[in-house]
Order: structure tokens, then C-alpha cells, then sequence
């Protein structure tokens, strides 16, 4: 995991801190391709690795770790809260009843101009 140079606030780099502790109960190994970063639009502070279907955030005035998924059809993004009782395996549970077609097809992609959430 490279950690980009854009994470340099105190705070951003606590949430990095927060973010890596969770990596290690979750039992995600960082040492793979990946990368820690700040998202510039949203201010999330986020671990993301190639090794794993959802990356690790942390929002802008917030201390809760989120795990988010990505549809890599229609780019919708889902996030669960991540608790210190969260398991690896209860986020992958998570990511099967969102994924509908080996990581290309959520929900959102079979429902058209569904504005429900
Ligand atoms: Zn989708």
C-alpha cells in the first residue's frame, strides 16, 4: 500500500492511523498493491486495496469507519458502518447480497431511474 502525499493534516493522518487498526483486526493485509489517500471532493480519508471489494473510509468530521462498495457497472457507490464488532466475513455477506453479477451489477443497474435509496 503506498500512502499518498496528499494525507498531511493531523487529523487525516489519525483517520489513516484508525483506518490501518482496523485493517489489522478486519485481518486485511496492506502490504498488497493499494493505496491510502484523502478523497479531494469529500474530504474522506480512505484505504483502498486491490486485494479486497470494498475500501475503508473515513468521513469529513467523522470518526466512524465505513467499508464502501463500488458497482463497477454504474459506479453506484454503498457503505456499511464498520464497527469494532465487524468481521471481514460480514462485509464480504454484505458485498454478495449487493453484488448481482460477479462485481459488475448491482440493484441500481436492474432499476432504472429508481430514485429510492
Ligand atoms: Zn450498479
Amino acid at each position: 500500500m503506498t500512502i499518498e502525499k496528499t494525507l498531511i493534516t493531523k487529523h487525516d493522518l489519525e483517520k489513516l492511523a484508525t483506518l490501518i487498526n482496523v485493517c489489522a483486526r478486519l485481518g486485511r493485509d496492506v502490504s498488497g498493491y493499494g493505496m491510502a489517500d484523502v478523497n479531494p471532493n469529500s474530504g474522506n480519508v480512505y484505504i483502498w486495496l486491490e486485494d479486497y471489494s470494498t475500501s475503508l473510509y473515513i468521513g469529513l468530521g467523522s470518526e466512524n469507519v465505513y467499508a464502501l462498495w463500488s458497482c463497477g457497472y454504474c459506479g453506484e457507490e454503498y457503505k456499511m458502518e464498520v464497527t469494532e464488532d465487524t468481521t471481514e466475513n460480514e462485509i464480504e455477506e454484505w458485498v454478495s447480497t449487493l453484488d448481482r453479477n460477479d462485481g459488475e451489477h448491482c440493484e441500481d443497474c436492474e432499476v432504472e431511474a429508481d430514485d429510492e435509496e
